[in-house]
């Protein structure tokens, strides 16, 4: 039953013109995003909207999803951050592209929310996305540097952690702008000697990245 819903959601996404990259087609035919989605609101796992996951978060709308991770040029064997895991869903989704040859951590600061993504990716056969809790805005020095980082909630500017612990010739992408509005989607990669070449890729609308370079909690 969810297969064809799967398969038409994409369809329609290929349509509109939000999907096109062959790999990350495969992994949205693939990532069963039912099995993210709080069990009371699964029926609505393969319309074009954000839902909610508890903890005032959202898992994004798959066309969002589809934006964000097609602005990265994402290749099999990259080390790739995401900061934001929410559900895991998108997690799934970048692991599925990059494969067990790469590596792949996703960071949460609420500990119940990195409980459910954790169980979820688990569960559908992502057990080896490392899932940590903590604050993403200072990224994972730990593992870096990174292939690519994906910030999934709204930064008031990219954070410098991040920034610094991309490679050479690495991307990040993220949501910058103010709360819920007027909000880019920004996509910065990391030129010879840190220079780095920005681009804005549209307008979006995420909840805050809440931390020491993100918002403040009571922001
Ligand atoms: N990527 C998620 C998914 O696939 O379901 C959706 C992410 S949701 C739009 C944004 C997430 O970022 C929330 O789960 C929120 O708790 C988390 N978040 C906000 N600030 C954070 C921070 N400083 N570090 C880590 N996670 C953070």
């Amino acid at each position: 039953m969810h297969e064809r819903e799967r398969e038409e959601l994409v369809e329609r996404l290929v349509q509109w013109g939000y999907l096109s990259k062959r790999d990350i087609i495969d992994a949205f035919k693939k990532v069963p995003r039912h099995e993210f989605i709080p069990e009371n609101i699964r029926d609505y796992a393969y319309a074009d909207q954000p839902l909610s996951i508890g903890h005032g978060q959202t898992i994004s709308a798959p066309s969002m999803i589809a934006i964000m991770l097609e602005s990265l040029d994402l290749k099999v064997g990259q080390k790739v951050l995401e900061v934001g895991t929410g559900s895991g869903y998108n997690a799934a989704l970048i692991a599925e592209i990059v494969g067990q040859k790469g590596k792949v951590f996703s960071i949460e600061r609420i500990n119940e929310l990195a409980d459910f993504g954790r169980a979820n990716l688990d569960r559908t056969g992502y057990g080896w996305v490392h899932v940590v809790v903590g604050d993403g805005t200072c990224g994972y020095e730990k593992e870096a540097p990174w292939n690519r980082i994906l910030v999934t909630a709204c930064t008031p500017k990219l954070p410098e952690p991040l920034l610094k612990q991309l490679k050479v010739k690495g991307k990040l992408g993220a949501p910058v702008g103010q709360h819920y509005m007027f909000q880019t989607w920004m996509v910065a990669e990391k030129r010879a000697k840190g220079e780095l070449k920005i681009e804005e890729r549209g307008g979006c609308s995420f909840v805050p990245l809440v931390g020491e370079y993100g918002w403040k909690a009571e922001d």
